[in-house]
């Protein structure tokens, strides 16, 4: 393609990049053409650090006030722009538009969140040691942000990095998941609108190795929030050393159903954890540890849920389910359960593509039974529409498969026993644990991230957490005579 397109953000200007190249975007709904995008060079990262620092020296200076108003002003904005940016997500991301709107909405909130916190967000003073002494505390904008992100959640999760970012007096680069491009440009030109200053968000797309490496290394900026793979995060560890770094990173459950549990209720609440954007969501329920006693049951009921899932077109109305995002998830969740099926798992229903689907990015509903501990399904995370199901017989073995996992973001527990609830609490290895609840529960303002040790990431967004996160506290000491 010759045409440039122009999906850099950079010091208030659209502009595209003439060391670049552009690639046409395409629908996984169908493969049809979407519109172009810049893939960037390195040059281009480079100018949008340099309009970030330049914007930096003024935007730390505005009032909290005034930048929690620019908050408003934004969620503003984006509401008034809500159901378009959330055709743009369907038609891009894959998910079905009644999500792809509550997407769009929770970004609202997102901003009007930072807006409300940023106003609290308090230091401290401290008593000393020595009686000539008074200290401070107070928080500062760490500079410019790093931002990268991925596809799954394209429109929210750059906005749980932006909203606290910005309410706080940093300036950010962002550099979105290559094919969500087009829904990130969208979002910027709608946050551009509301009357911001030119600089203090600025967005670079094209490929992560070559973009998304710049900004998170270049000495230019200050700070790094990336979401996205437990392996793109261990590069990013590496080439951003040094800088404060908020990391959230895959997750792999588990869900234990415990004998006790009101199945109906923990049925409706995994299926929804398994299926919810086609599974591909960092706090899914991807492996599911069942009780011996309940395991028939369950996986009937799962069966019954997962036939339910209308998978299809998400635009239409009536679809639950779309297509995965992009043909290397599909590959994998296909890779996943092919594994699963030869160590002797049953697909009990699914397990395959669709016949005459749209695109060849379509999966369905899958419910494995039978599933051994050494598939990769339960080893690995799938990011699929897919329900293994494991058997366990004590809690001693629960704790055991739960910990012998190298993820540890979210675990979810059915059971209606108080004690064994706060005894799994304490057990599970992971940063998050649900009792009786999808294991997908999540609100804005809640610390959400990974358990120390494990591939899930590091620090935690979320509300006054990020906005924590991403200053520096800075401590003043006076001297009294
Ligand atoms: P990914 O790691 O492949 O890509 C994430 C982002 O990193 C993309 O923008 C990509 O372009 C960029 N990138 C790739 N290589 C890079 C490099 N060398 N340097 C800098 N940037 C680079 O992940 P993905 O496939 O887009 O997203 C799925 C993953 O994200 C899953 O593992 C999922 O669990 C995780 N995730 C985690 C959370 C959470 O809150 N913990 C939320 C959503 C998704």
């Amino acid at each position: 393609m010759t045409d440039n397109a122009r999906t850099n953000f950079i010091g208030g200007q659209w502009v595209g990049d003439p060391d670049g190249d552009v690639r046409m975007q395409r629908s996984p709904i169908d493969g049809s053409e979407i519109g172009p995008v810049t893939w960037s060079s390195r040059g281009a990262a480079q100018r949008a650090i340099d309009a970030a620092q330049i914007a930096q020296a003024r935007w730390r200076k505005v009032s909290t006030w005034d930048r929690a108003r620019a908050m408003q002003r934004i969620g503003a904005a984006i509401a008034a722009n809500r159901e378009d940016l959330a055709r743009l997500l369907t038609l891009e991301q894959g998910k079905p538009f009644a999500e792809a709107y509550f997407e769009v909405g929770k970004s609202v909130d997102g901003f009007n969140l930072a807006a409300d916190l940023v106003k609290y967000l308090e230091g401290s003073t401290i008593p000393t040691e020595d009686p000539t002494k008074r200290v401070m505390t107070f928080y500062q904008p760490r500079g410019v942000y790093a931002v990268v992100t991925p596809w799954n959640f394209p429109v929210n999760i750059p906005v749980e990095y932006i909203a606290p970012g910005l309410a706080a007096g940093n300036t950010i680069v962002w550099t979105p998941a290559p094919s969500t491009a087009l829904i990130a440009a969208a979002l910027v030109r709608v946050i551009s609108e509301a009357d911001i200053p030119p600089g203090i968000l600025n967005l670079v797309t094209g490929a992560g190795a070559v973009v998304g490496d710049e900004i998170v290394s270049n000495a230019g900026t200050n700070g790094v929030g990336f979401t996205g793979s437990a392996a793109t995060g261990k590069v990013i560890a590496q080439r951003a050393a040094g800088k404060p770094q908020l990391m959230e990173l895959g997750g792999n459950g588990p869900v234990v159903i415990l004998p006790d549990a009101d199945l109906e209720r923990a049925v409706t609440a995994t299926a929804s954890g398994c299926f919810a954007n086609a599974g591909q969501v960092c706090s899914s329920s991807e492996r599911i540890l069942v009780h011996r006693a309940v395991y028939d049951e369950f996986a009937a009921r799962m069966a019954e849920k997962a036939r339910a899932v209308v998978l299809g077109d998400p635009r239409k109305d009536g679809t639950t389910m779309g297509p995965l995002n992009n043909a290397s998830v599909a590959e994998k969740v296909g890779q996943h359960v092919n594994d699963a099926l030869e160590r002797g798992a049953k697909a009990i229903t699914g397990g395959k593509r669709p016949d005459n689907a749209l695109s060849p990015l379509y999966f369905e509903p899958t419910i494995l039974t039978g599933v051994s501990r050494e598939a990769i399904i339960n080893t690995e995370e799938t990011f699929g529409p897919v329900a293994p199901l494991l058997v366990f017989d004590t809690d001693e073995e629960a704790f055991d498969m739960a910990r012998d996992n190298r993820y540890g973001l979210v675990s979810s527990v059915f059971t209606q026993d108080i004690d064994r609830a706060f005894r799994y609490v304490e057990e599970m290895p992971t940063g998050i644990v649900n009792i009786n609840d999808t294991s997908n529960y999540w609100e804005l303002h809640i610390p959400f991230g990974g358990l120390s040790g494990k591939d899930s990431g590091m620090g935690r967004v979320g509300g006054k957490h990020a906005l924590m996160a991403m200053c520096d506290l800075k401590t003043a000491t006076f001297t009294v005579r």
